[in-house]
C-alpha cells in the first residue's frame, strides 16, 4: 500500500472510532468553547463532513508529534496529549466538557506548565490570538497548572508566549455555546470551516468580511 494510503486509511480509522463521541449532544470540546457555536450543531447532524484528509492538517499533526516525541520521552517530566475530562451540570443537565492538551510538564505528580501548539502558514497577525488564549487558559484552569506557553510554529518563525492564568467562567462558556449562537465567532471562521457549503449561517459571515 502506498504510504499516503496507508495515512488515510489510519485517518479514516481514528476518525471512525471518535465518532459516537462526536456525535453525542452531552460532549462538549474546549475547542467549542472558544469557535463558532453553530459549528459544534453541523458537527453532531453531519458528522462526517467533519473528516478532513490535507496537507496542512497533516503538517500540523507531524509538528505536534515531533515536538511531543521530542519533549515526552521516558522519565521525563513531560506528559504529551493529556486528556481532560470535567462533567458541568447546566441547567439540570449533564455536559461533558472533553479536550486535549499538547503538553503538559509536572512536577512532583502536579501539572505546572501546559503547552498549547498551533502551526500556521505564517504567524497570525495580532498573535497570541484571543480564541487560543482562551483555550489555553481553559486548559491551564482545568489542570491546575499555573503557566501557560502557546507556541506557533510556521515554516520561518518560532515564537512562544507565556499566558497567565485567569478565572474562566466555563459554565457560562458552556451555556453560551450550548444555548446562543455565536455563529461564526469570528467573521474569519467560514473561510476555513469544513461545514462552509451547507451553514445557513456561511453566507451572513462572508459578507461581514
Ligand atoms: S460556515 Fe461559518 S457560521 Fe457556519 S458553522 Fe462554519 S464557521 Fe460557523
Amino acid at each position: 500500500m502506498a504510504i499516503l494510503e496507508e495515512l488515510y486509511v489510519i485517518k479514516q480509522r481514528d476518525f471512525s472510532e471518535k465518532l459516537r463521541e462526536l456525535t453525542d449532544p452531552n460532549v462538549v470540546y474546549v475547542t467549542d468553547l472558544v469557535t463558532c457555536s453553530h459549528k459544534r450543531i453541523m458537527r453532531l447532524n453531519y458528522p462526517l463532513l467533519s473528516f478532513q484528509f490535507e496537507p496542512q492538517l497533516l503538517i500540523g499533526e507531524l509538528v505536534h508529534a515531533g515536538l511531543q516525541a521530542l519533549l515526552a520521552r521516558d522519565g521525563s517530566e513531560w506528559r504529551a496529549e493529556v486528556q481532560i475530562e470535567e462533567r458541568y451540570d447546566i441547567d439540570g443537565g449533564e455536559v461533558v466538557l472533553k479536550g486535549r492538551a499538547d503538553l503538559v510538564k509536572y512536577n512532583d505528580g502536579v501539572p505546572e506548565t501546559v503547552v498549547e501548539i498551533k502551526t500556521a502558514r505564517m504567524l497570525p497577525e495580532g498573535a497570541p490570538l484571543e480564541h487560543h488564549v482562551m483555550q489555553l487558559r481553559i486548559y491551564l484552569q482545568l489542570l491546575g497548572a499555573r503557566r501557560g506557553i502557546l507556541l506557533y510554529v510556521t515554516p520561518d518563525r518560532l515564537v512562544e508566549f507565556e499566558v497567565e492564568p485567569v478565572n474562566v467562567d466555563i459554565g457560562a462558556l458552556i451555556r453560551e455555546t450550548v444555548y446562543d449562537m455565536r455563529a461564526p465567532r469570528y467573521d474569519w471562521e467560514c473561510r476555513y470551516c469544513p461545514f462552509r457549503k451547507f451553514c445557513p449561517y456561511a453566507r451572513k459571515a462572508r459578507q461581514q468580511q
